[in-house]
């Protein structure tokens, strides 16, 4: 029997995160339709904390990340080492990081 999980999505569009349940031998897709608005919702994996609706300054950090092709997957630098990566706090620290990590970036489509 395979195991279900539960992968987050979110719509950058009304800063809504849902959850789907999926099991291991279904293919999990990056994107599903946002139940809210019929728009877009992205995948960000399965340790996305989506903050609140009202805080739109974090919201302006998940999408400026998002457009740089940081969806929260793991980041891990050097060999060896299973330190990953924290995202950054703010936008401004965002901005830094994505420039640091940039070779790390998902290049989709
Ligand atoms: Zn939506």
């Amino acid at each position: 029997m395979a195991t279900p999980y539960n992968m987050a999505f979110a719509c950058l569009t009304c800063c809504k995160s849902f959850k789907r349940e999926f099991d291991l031998a279904e293919e999990c897709p990056m994107t599903l339709k946002c139940p809210e608005c019929g728009g877009s919702a992205y995948n960000f994996g399965r340790h996305f904390k989506p903050p609140k609706k009202s805080n739109k300054k974090q919201w302006d950090k998940i999408r400026f990340l998002f457009e740089h092709g940081f969806r929260f997957q793991k980041i891990r630098v050097g060999s060896g080492h299973h330190d990953t990566v924290p995202y950054p706090e703010t936008l401004e620290e965002a901005k830094e990081f994505v420039v640091t990590y940039k070779d790390y970036a998902i290049h989709s489509g």
